[in-house]
């Protein structure tokens, strides 16, 4: 059994990462399962360990929001909640599905 993921492994420094209910309420929710598996038929096997990726209401529109500090990394990222977070592997997260299936996710999560 992989190491189950706490809220620590997904930010560090500590800065809007959200409760360690927040990580286990987005991971039952979706059955520990890569939401890859849970949305696409198609995709390809996963891989790596689940990891949580903020995914915003809505598609960003007009300026940037203000950087909150340094080492906040995404400009617009969304409130680390439930409603804003799925759990996505590795490499679902890096290989670009999770970004080119926002749209897919944005429905599951306004479900
Ligand atoms: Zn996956």
């Amino acid at each position: 059994m992989p190491r189950r993921p706490e809220a620590d492994d997904f930010y560090g420094d500590g800065r809007d990462a959200p409760t360690q209910l927040v990580v286990d309420t987005v991971l039952d929710r979706q059955r520990r399962t890569c939401i890859a598996r849970l949305l696409d038929d198609l995709s390809d096997e996963c891989a790596g360990r689940l990891q949580l990726d903020h995914v915003k209401s809505q598609p960003h529109v007009g300026a940037p929001v203000e950087k909150r500090g340094k080492r906040r990394r995404h400009r617009y990222r969304a409130p680390s909640d439930p409603a804003h977070l799925v759990a996505v592997c590795a490499h679902h997260h890096l290989d670009g599905w999770a970004t080119s299936h926002r749209g897919a996710i944005r429905d599951w999560l306004s479900r």
